[in-house]
């Protein structure tokens, strides 16, 4: 049964539009209804096309989209891509079947309604005041607006406090103090990463002497041990955790390596199942054993097959049995192989050399392996990716940056540090300790970030791309988040990405901004959000999940398949920043990114 707010939502929906609502009463069928509303959108669209109309331009453009997409979501064909009928289920409502749908569905349908009739409510009513005038004067009350927005901009990043803080760093000098106690160790075993390693936490029981856990967290660390799932973290790493459990300034913290309860047992029920969880599908397009290649000039090898630490939402941890694993490191065999598929492949110009986290290798096999790649004459860049900097910063020693930078020769190969930062509060002395040695051997670093419901409130990203780029790390990619069930929980909706892209990431300077917000098409590779063109909606759930038709980077290059693909939606993901204090009004718009 549904509850008072979801019929005052139904009204709502079916008051917005009287045109909307005359078609859904007279049309006989579903069919006549769906051509009735074509029909209905056709002539809107016509009107914004041939006529002179009050709206303003930018409202027109949003309109345009709106009808493109309610076109899209009447579509028989993209109802057949998506398996769902969004029409049946409106003409279904309207005739008083409620069942299954979701505030977020009636949620879609009212802000694409206001879209369409040009009331999306995004704009001001009047332009602003500085129009008014031109010259010096007009340039003054610009500034005076600027002003507000930077000062806006500011006040959110704020909100989120760097690890490199006199507080925050307080805090973690305290946290130090706490767990070299436990261990028994000293300022030195500290700085020493092969100590770090040794030490490295495995259980809840020693976490919970470390730092304040809470009984969830206690338990779905329990459970994933015992489900053989991998769990670790590196004493460097627990000192970055606040010792309350609020998770008010370390929940990125936490959850990037505390797993919940619903990914353990999700997890444990797919692997009890025997269900695949390379969801990427790398197998698919590993031409020999330890590479991977999605795209022309570009591979992937993966000579090791563990981590220092355990990033619960990690795309390849169905490959990694556990943190700092014995016999992790590839076969001989299999590595001189992959070395002799790339001497052979002079399409290729770079190598990322993943894992697993390389950086955890010795200096010698380093070495090794740079030295191989060196000689490949048609490798221009060896790319290194590790969480290193940021999980275990003593790792990046003299020697190891000395290797580095011995291959990086300008002008013939880059060697180049891919990390994997998600937060401001990771952001610490340290790290930046660590990127000012690779800088000063010429290494440069770039973050890869995945976007999650931990790092996507109004500006927190924002305030990680100023961060980085303070302590000398390039913002590369932002990652939308995919997967499968195991990471709902962790997932934003695409639209969220695209807002913060527009409305975020593009006030900062543009030296702050120079990451794409991209999607890993499974088994093709990325997409890139940005580019509107790539992608398109095609349906909208009963429960508010919205399906996108992703076009390949492929596309107008050679023929290849689409992919289809159903994200969370936007209701779930509002309703879960409620929860974390968020006012839902200042995320308004998220509605009209498609
Ligand atoms: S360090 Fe990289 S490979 Fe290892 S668990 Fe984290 S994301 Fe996965």
């Amino acid at each position: 049964m549904q509850n008072d707010h979801f019929n005052s939502k139904m009204e709502h929906l079916f008051k917005i539009d009287p045109n909307f609502h005359d078609i859904l009463r007279k049309s006989k069928d579903v069919d006549d209804l769906r051509h009735n509303l074509y029909e209905y959108l056709n002539s809107i669209e016509k009107m914004l096309y041939f006529e002179n109309t009050v709206f303003p331009k930018l409202e027109i453009i949003n309109m345009k989209e709106c009808i493109k997409t309610f076109k899209n979501v009447l579509s028989p064909k993209n109802e057949k891509l998506a398996g769902f009928s969004a029409i049946t289920a409106l003409w279904k409502l309207y005739r008083g079947e409620t069942s299954g749908i979701s505030l977020g569905f009636l949620n879609e349908f009212i802000y694409l309604l206001k879209g369409i009739n040009g009331k999306s409510g995004i704009y001001m009513e009047k332009f602003p005041e500085f129009f008014k005038f031109s010259g010096r004067n007009s340039a003054v009350l610009r500034s005076k607006d600027l002003d507000k927005l930077s000062n806006e901009v500011e006040y959110y990043i704020g909100r989120y406090p760097s690890g490199l803080s006199k507080k925050v760093s307080e805090k973690r000098k305290e946290n130090k103090k706490r767990i070299l106690n436990y261990f028994g160790a000293n300022e030195e075993n500290w700085n020493d990463w092969n100590w770090q390693l040794e030490n490295v936490v495995i259980n809840s029981k020693t976490l919970e002497n470390l730092v304040a856990l809470s009984v969830s967290e206690k338990n779905a660390i329990e459970k994933a041990r015992q489900n053989n799932i991998p769990f670790g973290i590196t004493p460097y790493y627990v000192s970055l955790m606040d010792n309350t459990t609020d998770r008010k300034y370390d929940h990125a913290v936490r959850a990037q390596v505390i797993p919940p309860l619903n990914y353990v047992e999700k997890t444990a029920e797919a692997r009890n199942s025997g269900e695949s969880l390379d969801f990427m599908g790398e197998t698919d397009t590993s031409p020999v054993d330890l590479v991977t290649r999605r795209y022309p000039m570009i591979a992937i090898m993966k000579p090791y097959e563990t981590c220092a630490q355990i990033c619960v939402y990690c795309q390849r941890n169905w490959q990694i049995k556990d943190v700092f694993s014995k016999n992790a490191l590839a076969k001989k065999e299999s590595v001189e192989n992959a070395i002799e598929w790339f001497r052979n492949n002079e399409s290729i110009k770079e190598v990322l050399l993943t894992g697993g986290d390389p950086g955890i290798l010795s200096e010698e096999y380093l070495a090794y392996l740079l030295s191989e790649f060196s000689e490949i004459k048609h490798l221009e860049r060896i790319r290194i990716g590790t969480r290193t900097p940021v999980v275990l910063p003593q790792r990046i020693t003299d020697e190891f940056t000395e290797v580095l930078g011995h291959y990086n020769e300008p002008g013939i190969r880059e060697v180049a540090v891919s990390t994997h930062i998600e937060h401001v509060y990771e952001v610490t002395k340290d790290l930046k300790d660590a990127v000012s040695k690779l800088k000063n051997n010429g290494i440069y670093v770039y973050n890869q970030q995945v976007f999650t419901v931990e790092n996507s409130r109004r500006f927190e990203t924002s305030a990680l791309r100023k961060a980085l780029k303070l302590v000398g790390i390039e913002p590369y990619y932002l990652f939308n988040t995919k997967g499968k069930e195991e990471t709902v929980n962790y997932r934003v909706p695409i639209a969220r990405a695209l807002q913060e892209r527009k409305e975020e990431a593009r006030l900062l300077p543009g030296y702050c901004r120079t990451d794409s917000t991209v999607f890993n098409v499974p088994k093709l590779g990325k997409n890139n959000l940005n580019f509107y063109q790539d992608h398109d909606l095609i349906m909208i759930l009963k429960d508010g999940s919205r399906v996108y038709e992703f076009h390949p980077w492929e596309k107008n290059i050679a023929l290849t398949k689409t992919y289809i693909y159903k994200d969370v939606p936007i209701q779930n993901y509002l309703n879960e920043l409620k929860r974390r204090g968020e006012k839902i009004e200042d995320y308004q718009s998220i509605w009209y990114y498609f």
